[in-house]
């Protein structure tokens, strides 16, 4: 078995990318991508690849890489998975192809998100996405919110030849990608590149257009002529914690936050419309990607003292493995078994929060072991707190479309070829799973467009 140590990727200084919202990790130089890709041992039967939700082919893709063939590589990749560059920075890896590959129990597994990144970016300097002009099968088909649910379907049916238009709420397109992921782990550059590899594609884009509200989903299929409908909505509304105080001037919750700072661009405080000023000691609740991303993202803005709030332990912790390496490297302090009871104001401002000390039980249904309250308190001065606790689905779509089929917590049912209780409207993402991943949205959206298609065809 190859022994070589895991090739580490080059990151930008602590103490400058501290003070900057660049990408923290540089990536890979053609050398350090061949020297990573030989550590792969080509498996018979690669659980890496079982372990991808949309199943690239991993082996494949390297062996093109050790032979130098980018291209071929990168459309190895593409033909699975059209938003390589993003899940090579974003994917849970550690849970997902990493954690199976077979290197990974005697050493570091092969390091693939960063080699997928390696060639995601390759094909990009290069213009190799599949740009081919279908033509126009005449059938217009409407996609709901342009995150990587909505643009994996979007593509997957223009490849088709759909007539596809995708409906955006906001000023801009690409979702979570876009406004969530800050830009010192995904710059937006990428995120645009690949809109535009839509738009190329002949898939229209219409932004500020809030489904539910400007136009209804009846009204797209009765009146605009839309023969079919891609719910793609996401789950943008945060839960909020439910202690006394949660309403005091300087709690925010991580989605605003995140959103006035990534597309709100509130980071520049002197020039910006709605600047977000922060004091110097800053709670972040949860233990998520989000909270991480609000950590750090405080840090940033020129916080001194910024801490996560977690109620359960270490390897509770959700976030991604990288993310917590770096939160952790940036000075982030985790104040771990530590849940907030109360948030605590002086004239309407935040001014403590207090939280009571936890222990860990018996596993629960997530498997993990549940945090139990010790009824030992404890009480930290703080200028902000930041909620990052989850997040639903806006009711707004639910409110506004009737006989359409949802849970109790606002998520949208689904059959097994991702159709809702409406014939020809489909869903899939974050607003039918809840608060998942990048590469299970895009998955969704993709398997769900061959569905529609399928679906489309039957209707002639
Ligand atoms: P979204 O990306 O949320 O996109 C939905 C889009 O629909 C949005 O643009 C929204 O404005 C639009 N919309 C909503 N309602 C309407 C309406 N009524 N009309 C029109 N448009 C509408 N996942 C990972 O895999 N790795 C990570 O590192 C990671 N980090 C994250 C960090 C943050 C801060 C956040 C918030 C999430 C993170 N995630 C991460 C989760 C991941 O981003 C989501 O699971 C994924 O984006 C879901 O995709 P989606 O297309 O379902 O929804
Ligand atoms: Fe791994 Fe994500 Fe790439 Fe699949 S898409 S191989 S899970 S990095």
């Amino acid at each position: 078995m190859n022994k070589t140590p895991r090739m580490k990727m080059r990151e930008q200084d602590v103490e400058v990318r501290n003070r900057n919202f660049l990408e923290v990790a540089l990536g890979y130089s053609y050398e350090e991508a061949i020297e990573e890709a030989k550590r792969c041992i080509d498996c018979k039967n690669p659980r890496c690849v079982m372990a991808c939700p949309v199943r690239v082919k991993i082996p494949e893709f390297i062996k093109y890489l050790l032979e130098g063939a980018l291209e071929t590589a990168f459309e190895t990749i593409y033909e699975d998975n059209i938003l390589p560059s993003i899940c090579g920075r974003v994917c849970p890896q550690e849970s997902q192809c990493e954690g199976a590959c077979i290197l990974g129990i005697k050493q570091e597994a092969v390091n693939i998100g960063a080699l997928e990144r390696f060639v995601g970016d390759y094909g990009m300097e290069h213009n190799l996405a599949d740009q081919t002009e279908v033509k126009n099968n005449g059938t217009k088909v409407a996609v709901v919110g342009s995150g990587p649910a909505g643009l994996a379907n979007a593509a997957s049916l223009r490849k088709k030849g759909y007539d596809v238009t995708i409906f955006e709420a906001l000023h801009d397109f690409g979702g979570v990608l876009k406004y969530g992921i800050p830009d010192f782990r995904l710059p937006k550059d990428i995120v645009a590149h690949e809109i535009d590899n839509l738009k190329t594609m002949g898939v229209t884009f219409v932004k500020n257009a809030v489904i539910g509200k400007s136009l209804t989903i009846e009204q797209l299929m009765k009146e605009e002529g839309y023969k079919a409908v891609f719910i793609g909505s996401g789950a943008g509304l945060p839960s909020s914690l439910g202690v006394p105080g949660e309403n005091l001037n300087g709690v925010y919750y991580a989605n605003e936050f995140l959103t006035r700072v990534n597309l709100m661009k509130s980071r520049a405080i002197p020039t910006s419309k709605t600047p977000i000023k922060l004091g110097n000691n800053i709670a972040v609740v949860g233990g998520g990607n989000v909270a991480m991303d609000a950590a750090r993202t405080a840090k940033r803005l020129g916080a001194e003292n910024v801490f996560i709030l977690y109620r359960r332990g270490r390897e509770g912790l959700p976030a991604r493995l990288d993310e917590i390496h770096h939160a952790e490297a940036e000075g982030i302090d985790m104040r771990l078994l530590t849940n907030p009871v109360e948030i605590i104001g002086e004239n309407h401002i935040v001014k403590q929060v207090r939280c009571e000390k936890m222990k860990l039980g018996e596993p629960d249904s997530s498997g993990r072991r549940r945090p139990l309250g010790t009824g030992e308190f404890v009480t930290y001065d703080i200028d902000n707190i930041i909620i990052s606790i989850g997040q639903k689905p806006n009711p707004i779509i639910k409110d506004n479309t009737a006989n359409l089929d949802t849970q109790p917590w606002g998520g949208i049912i689904t059959d097994e070829f991702h159709m809702t209780s409406i014939p020809g409207v489909f869903a899939g993402g974050d607003v039918v799973t809840g608060a998942a991943t990048v590469i299970l949205a895009m998955g969704t959206g993709k398997d769900a467009a061959h569905h529609m298609d399928e679906y489309l065809q039957n209707l002639h």
